[in-house]
C-alpha cells in the first residue's frame, strides 16, 4: 500500500497557505525515487510579493520588540529542534541523501546556532566616542536593516539557513526565506520551530518554488534591504547583476578546494583527510576537497593507500546505518557528475570508481562509485571546475612552492588544507594560500558556529563573512547619535 503524500504549505503573514498558482511540486528521495518526501507549493511572483509585503508590514513592530524577547524566540525554537532532531534528521536524509546521523547533527547544529545568536546579540552594541563638548554625548547604535531575503541550497538544508535566519531575526529584521526546491522540508521545519516559538505574524515568511518564478521578486524588489545567499557562483553572479543599488549582499558560493600533501606528512592521516574531506557527503560540500596536490616523494604511497580506502567505502542509502557515501542529491547532480567523469576519462587517468551504480539497492537512486583520477594537471577541466560529487583529482607538484602555485591556480578560494609535520610549511601555507578557511592537518570541510565563515575570489562576495559575530554585523547598520 502506498502512503498518501503529505502537502506542505507556504508561511505568509502568520498563516500556512497554498500558492495562488494552485500548483505543487514533489520533493523526491534521491536514494529511492519512488519515495515522495512531500508536495510543496509551486509559488508564483504574486506569492513572493505577498511574502515581501507581509515582511515589510511586520518590520516596525519587530524592530521595536525588546532584544530579550527576540532572543527568547530563538531559544524556544532551539528547544523544539532538539526535541524533534531524530524525526527531522530522518526527513533531511530522505530529501537530501546524507545519513540520518548527519541529518540529525544538522538540526542540533541549527539549534546551537540559534542559541549562539540569542546570546551573542545581547552583547552586540554600539560605542561611545570621547570628544570635547561637555554638553554632548556621541554614541553609535546597531539597527536592523529592514526586510531581508534568505536563499539557501540543498546540501545543508538546515544548518545553512539557520546561520542566516538567526542573526537576521535577532537583530530585528523581518525575513523572506526561500529554501532550495530540491530539499525544502528542512527549511520548513526551521520555520515551524520559529513560528511555534512565538514569532509574530509576518516576521518570517517561508515560500517554496522555482527560482525563475519567485527569484526576481525576492531579490530585486526595492523593499529588500539585504540578501544572504548560498549557492552556485553562477546563480550568485546573476543575482548580483540584478539587485537594487542599496541592497546589501552576502554570498557564499562555489569552491575547488585543495589538500596539499607534503613529503613529511603522516600519510595515513593525509589519506583520512582526503577521504573525509572529499567524499563524505558524497563530495557535495562547498568546502569539500577535490584537488589532492602531492609531492613526488610520497605520491605513489599516498595514492596506493588512498585507493585502498576509497575502494572499501560503503555506498548506500542514508537511512541504512554505517554507510560512508549516499546518493547524489538530485537527477541534475547525477547528470553533472557523470558528464565530468566522462571529461575526466578523456583528460586524465581514472584509477578507480566513476561508475553509475544501478543494481539492487542502487536501482532507484542517483548513485555513482567514488572516483580517483591521477595525472591531472591544473589546466584540465576536472581540476578547474566545481564538480560537486565524489571525484578526487591527484595533481603532482615538484615541491612546496609548486604545490602552493597549483593550489592557488583557481578562480575559487573557499577552503584549503595541508598535511605536513613541518611548522615552516604550516606557517607559509597559512600566510600564502588564497582561501577564506585554512586547515592544517584537518579536513577542508567543517567550520565553527562561533567563527566567521566565507571565501575569497569567486567563492564569496567580498562584503561580509557569515557565521559568528560578523553575522550580526551583516544584518545591521550603524547609526551615530550626537
Ligand atoms: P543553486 O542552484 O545556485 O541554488 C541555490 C539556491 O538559490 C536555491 O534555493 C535556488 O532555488 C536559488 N536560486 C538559484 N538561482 C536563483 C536566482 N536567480 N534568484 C533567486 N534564487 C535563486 O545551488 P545548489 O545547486 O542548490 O547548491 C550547490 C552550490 O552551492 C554549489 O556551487 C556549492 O559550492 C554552493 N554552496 C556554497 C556554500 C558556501 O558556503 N560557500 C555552501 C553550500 C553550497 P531553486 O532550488 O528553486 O533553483
Amino acid at each position: 500500500m502506498t502512503m498518501p503524500v503529505e502537502e506542505f504549505l507556504n508561511h505568509i503573514h502568520g498563516e500556512w497557505v497554498r500558492s495562488r498558482s494552485g500548483r505543487t511540486f514533489d520533493n523526491i528521495n534521491p536514494a529511492d525515487t519512488q519515495d515522495n518526501v512531500g508536495r510543496f507549493q509551486a509559488s508564483t511572483a504574486a506569492d513572493a510579493e505577498a511574502a515581501v509585503g507581509a515582511a515589510a508590514a511586520a518590520f516596525e513592530g519587530w524592530r521595536k520588540t525588546p532584544i530579550g524577547q527576540r532572543a527568547k524566540v530563538l531559544n524556544k525554537a532551539a528547544d523544539y529542534l532538539e526535541a524533534h532532531a531524530d524525526r527531522f534528521g530522518l526527513e533531511l536524509s530522505r530529501e537530501e541523501g546524507k545519513s540520518v546521523a548527519l541529518g540529525r547533527d544538522e538540526f542540533l547544529r541549527a539549534a546551537q546556532t540559534f542559541r549562539f545568536y540569542a546570546m551573542e546579540a545581547q552583547t552586540f552594541g554600539g560605542e561611545t566616542y570621547p570628544q570635547d563638548d561637555a554638553d554632548m554625548v556621541v554614541y553609535s547604535q546597531r539597527e536592523p536593516l529592514g526586510v531581508v531575503t534568505v536563499i539557501s541550497p540543498w546540501n545543508f538544508p538546515a544548518s545553512i539557513p539557520a546561520r542566516k535566519l538567526a542573526p537576521a531575526l535577532v537583530m530585528g529584521n523581518t525575513v523572506v526565506f526561500k529554501p532550495s526546491s530540491d530539499a525544502p522540508l528542512s527549511g520548513l521545519r526551521l520555520t515551524e520551530a520559529l513560528v511555534q516559538a512565538g514569532l509574530p505574524a509576518g516576521v518570517l515568511n517561508f515560500i517554496t518554488g522555482r527560482a525563475g518564478d519567485v527569484g526576481p521578486i525576492i531579490t530585486t524588489s526595492r523593499a529588500i534591504s539585504a540578501i544572504s545567499f548560498t549557492g552556485s557562483t553562477q546563480a550568485g553572479m546573476h543575482i548580483q547583476r540584478t539587485v537594487h543599488l542599496t541592497t546589501r549582499l552576502q554570498m557564499e558560493l562555489g569552491g575547488k578546494n585543495p589538500l596539499i600533501v607534503m613529503e613529511d606528512a603522516d600519510l595515513d592521516q593525509a589519506v583520512d583527510l582526503a577521504v573525509k574531506g572529499g567524499l563524505s557527503l558524497t563530495g557535495q560540500a562547498c568546502t569539500g576537497t577535490s584537488r589532492l596536490i602531492v609531492v613526488p616523494q610520497v605520491k605513489e604511497a599516498f595514492t596506493q593507500r588512498l585507493l585502498q580506502r576509497v575502494q572499501a567505502l560503503k555506498i548506500g542509502p542514508g537511512t541504512t546505518p554505517g554507510m560512508d557515501l549516499g546518493p547524489l542529491a538530485t537527477a541534475k547532480q547525477l547528470e553533472t557528475v557523470l558528464s565530468y567523469l566522462e571529461i575526466g576519462r578523456r583528460e586524465a587517468t581514472l584509477l578507480c570508481g566513476g561508475e553509475r551504480l544501478t543494481q539492487g539497492v542502487y536501482a532507484q537512486g542517483y548513485y555513482v562509485s567514488p572516483a580517483v583520477f591521477t595525472d591531472v594537471t591544473p589546466q584540465m577541466r576536472i581540476a578547474r571546475e566545481e564538480i560537486f560529487g565524489p571525484v578526487l583529482a591527484i595533481i603532482e607538484a615538484a615541491d612546496f612552492a609548486d604545490a602552493m602555485a597549483k593550489a592557488n591556480d583557481t578562480e575559487y578560494g573557499l577552503s584549503a588544507a595541508i598535511a605536513t609535520r613541518n611548522p615552516k610549511y604550516m606557517h607559509a601555507f597559512a600566510q600564502d594560500i588564497q582561501a577564506g578557511t585554512v586547515k592544517i592537518n584537518r579536513t577542508t570541510t567543517g567550520n565553527l558556529v562561533n567563527a566567521p565563515f566565507g571565501g575569497v575570489k569567486n567563492s564569496s562576495t567580498s562584503t561580509f563573512r557569515e557565521s559568528g559575530r560578523v553575522g550580526l554585523e551583516f544584518f545591521s547598520s550603524t547609526k551615530i547619535i550626537y
